[in-house]
C-alpha cells in the first residue's frame, strides 16, 4: 500500500523524486509515540534514490533560479495558503507522527510553517539589496545569487516546522531541495509535497526521501552535485557529515544540541522565573533550546524551588490530542531507553533526584515523568550532555561571575535564560554569555528576522532574515569600472 491514512488525511509512503512517487522495495515501520499505533510502512531508500533525486534538484535547477524572486515568491506563497487551507490535517497528522501537543501544532507550529515560507519569500524579494559604494570610482554591486541543490537534513522534534525554516529560504534564494526527514517522522514531508505539486511547484525543485540517516542519509551529504547541505541535529551526526562535506568542500549549516543554562539572579521576579523554568519541560523536554541546567542564587534557592515544585507539580501529562495536556510521550522506545539511561545512571551515582526520575507507569509507553536532579556533582554526566527529554538540573551560585562560568561551562552554546529584576545587571551578565540567543525575563520569542544558531559545539552559522540567504544563495559582488564604455 503507498497511501496510508492518518488522522484522517491520506499519506504517501514513497519518495517524491522529480514531481513522482517513487518506491523502494525496502521499508521501514513507522508507528505512532502517542499509543504505539501501527501507521504504515514507509519507503526505505539507499544511494540509488538519493541520487536520483539530486539529479532532479539539479536538472531543475536553471529554470527555478531564472525564474527570478518574484515568479518564486508566487508560487512559495501559494504553498503557504495550502497550508494554511490544510492546517487542521497537518496539526493531526504531525502530531500522530511526532507526539507534540496538537493544541502547540494547530495554534503556534504549523501558523509558523507557513509563516516561513512567506516570510523569507517576501524577504528575497524586498530586502535582499546592499548599498552600492565605490572604490576608487568604481561599484561594488553586491547580490544573492542561486547556488543550486541544497540538500536538507531534519530532526523529529520539531518535523515541519524545522524543515520549512530550510525549505523557505533555499526556494526562495533559487535553489532548489532534497529533503531527507527523520526516520521517526517522515509523514509531514510527505504531505506537504503533494502541497508543493498543488500549488505549481516545477518538479524537481523540491524532492522528499525517506529511510535511515545512516543509508540515504548518508548516500545524500556525500553527493559531489550538492550546492550546500544543511543539517538540524545532533553534535555525532554532525562531525559524521561535516566529514562527507569535507571530500567535495560543500558548505554546511548546522544547527545542533545544547545544554542551556536557566540563571535565576538574586533579584528575579520568583514567579516569573519559576514559569520559565517549568516551561523547560515543554515538548516532553524534546526542545533543542531547552533551558536544561536550571542556576539559581542561593540565597533565593528555597524559596524558588518552592514555586517550581509548586507549579510542575501542575504539569498535566498524557494524550498530546487533549486539548488539556501539557507534555505528552518520548518520541520513540529507542529514544525513551536513552533517556531513562541518563536517568538510571544518575540514579546508580547518587545524584539527588528529587522529582518523577521514572516512566510514568498509569500512562505506559513512551511517557517518562518531568524530573528534577538537584546539585548534581559538577561535571558529572547528567549536567554536561545533552538528554533531550524532560530531564532538568538544579543548581546554585553565589555570584554573578560564578553564575556565568558555570552558564558558560559546557561544550554548547546554543541559547541561555536569564532571569533578572535589574536591566544594568541584567545586561552585563548577557554580555557575557556564550550562546546564540539569550532570552532575558523571557523564552522562545524568535522573530524570522534574527539570527538563530549555536555557538561552539551548538552549531555553525546563523539562519534568518539575510544570514539564510548568506549561507543558501551564492553572495556576489559585481565591480564595475568607470571607464572602457563605448556609450
Ligand atoms: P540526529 O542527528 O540523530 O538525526 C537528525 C537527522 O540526521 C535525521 O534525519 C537523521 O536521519 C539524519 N542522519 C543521521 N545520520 C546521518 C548521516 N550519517 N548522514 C546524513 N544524515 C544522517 O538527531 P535527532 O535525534 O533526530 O535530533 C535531536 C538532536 O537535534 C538533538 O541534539 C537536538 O538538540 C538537535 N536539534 C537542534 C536544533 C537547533 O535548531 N539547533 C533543533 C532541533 C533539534
Amino acid at each position: 500500500m503507498s497511501t496510508i491514512e492518518v488522522a484522517g488525511a491520506q499519506v504517501d509512503t514513497r519518495h517524491w523524486i522529480n514531481g513522482q512517487r517513487v518506491a523502494s522495495s525496502e521499508t521501514f515501520t513507522n508507528t505512532s509515540p502517542i499509543d504505539g499505533t501501527f501507521l504504515g510502512e514507509i519507503s526505505r531508500g539507499g544511494q540509488a534514490e538519493a541520487d536520483a533525486a539530486v539529479a532532479a534538484a539539479k536538472a531543475a535547477f536553471p529554470a527555478w533560479a531564472a525564474l527570478g524572486p518574484k515568479g518564486r515568491g508566487e508560487i512559495l506563497h501559494r504553498i503557504a495558503d495550502l497550508v494554511e487551507a490544510n492546517l487542521e490535517t497537518l496539526a493531526q497528522l504531525e502530531t500522530m507522527d511526532n507526539g507534540s501537543l496538537l493544541r502547540s501544532h494547530r495554534r503556534g507550529v504549523m501558523p509558523r510553517v507557513a509563516m516561513n515560507i512567506r516570510f523569507f519569500a517576501d524577504w528575497a524579494i524586498n530586502e535582499l539589496h546592499h548599498e552600492v559604494f565605490e572604490t576608487r570610482g568604481h561599484s561594488n554591486n553586491i547580490s544573492w545569487d542561486p547556488s543550486g541543490v541544497a540538500a536538507l537534513i531534519t530532526p523529529w522534534n520539531a518535523p515541519l516546522m524545522l524543515a520549512t525554516w530550510k525549505i523557505g529560504p533555499a526556494l526562495a534564494a533559487g535553489d532548489t531541495v532534497v529533503l531527507k526527514p527523520a526516520e521517526w517522522t517522515p509523514l509531514s514531508a510527505s504531505y506537504f509535497a503533494d502541497l508543493t505539486k498543488q500549488a505549481g511547484l516545477p518538479d524537481g525543485v523540491f524532492n522528499v526521501i525517506q529511510g535511515y540517516g545512516r543509508e540515504i542519509g548518508a548516500a545524500l551529504v556525500a553527493n559531489p552535485d550538492l550546492a550546500r547541505i544543511s543539517f538540524t541535529g545532533s553534535v555525532p551526526t554532525a562531525k559524521v557529515i561535516a566529514r562527507a562535506a569535507a571530500d567535495n568542500l560543500t558548505p554546511v549549516s548546522f544547527e545542533l544540541g545544547g545544554k542551556s543554562p536557566c540563571i535565576v539572579l538574586e533579584d528575579a521576579d520568583l514567579d516569573l522565573a519559576a514559569t520559565l523554568a517549568v516551561e523547560q519541560y515543554d515538548n516532553a523536554g524534546q526542545v533543542c533550546l531547552s533551558g536544561t541546567r536550571i542556576l539559581v542564587h542561593e540565597n533565593i534557592a528555597d524559596a524558588f524551588a518552592e514555586r517550581f515544585r509548586e507549579k510542575a507539580s501542575q504539569i498535566k501529562q498524557g494524550d498530546p490530542r487533549d486539548e488539556s495536556t501539557d507534555i505528552g510521550p518520548q518520541i520513540h522506545q529507542v529514544h525513551f531507553d536513552r533517556v531513562k539511561g541518563f536517568v538510571d545512571r544518575a540514579n546508580a551515582e547518587g545524584q539527588n533526584i528529587v522529582m518523577g526520575g521514572e516512566p510514568n507507569e498509569e500512562l505506559g509507553g513512551l511517557y517518562f515523568k518531568p524530573t528534577l536532579v538537584k546539585n548534581p556533582t559538577p561535571g558529572s554526566e547528567i549536567v554536561t550532555s545533552e538528554v533531550f527529554g524532560p530531564v532538568l538540573c538544579m543548581q546554585t551560585f553565589t555570584s554573578d561571575e560564578e553564575a556565568i562560568a558555570m552558564a558558560n561551562g559546557t561544550e554548547f552554546g546554543l541559547a541561555a535564560i536569564l532571569v533578572s529584576g535589574n536591566r544594568e545587571r541584567a545586561d552585563r551578565v548577557a554580555k557575557q554569555l556564550v550562546a546564540g540567543t539569550i532570552w532575558v525575563n523571557c523564552f522562545f520569542v524568535r522573530d524570522l528576522k534574527a539570527p538563530f544558531g549555536g555557538s561552539k559545539k551548538s552549531g555553525i552559522g546563523r539562519e534568518g532574515g539575510t544570514w539564510s540567504f548568506d549561507f543558501y544563495a551564492d553572495v556576489k559582488n559585481t565591480v564595475v569600472s568607470p571607464t572602457g564604455w563605448k556609450e
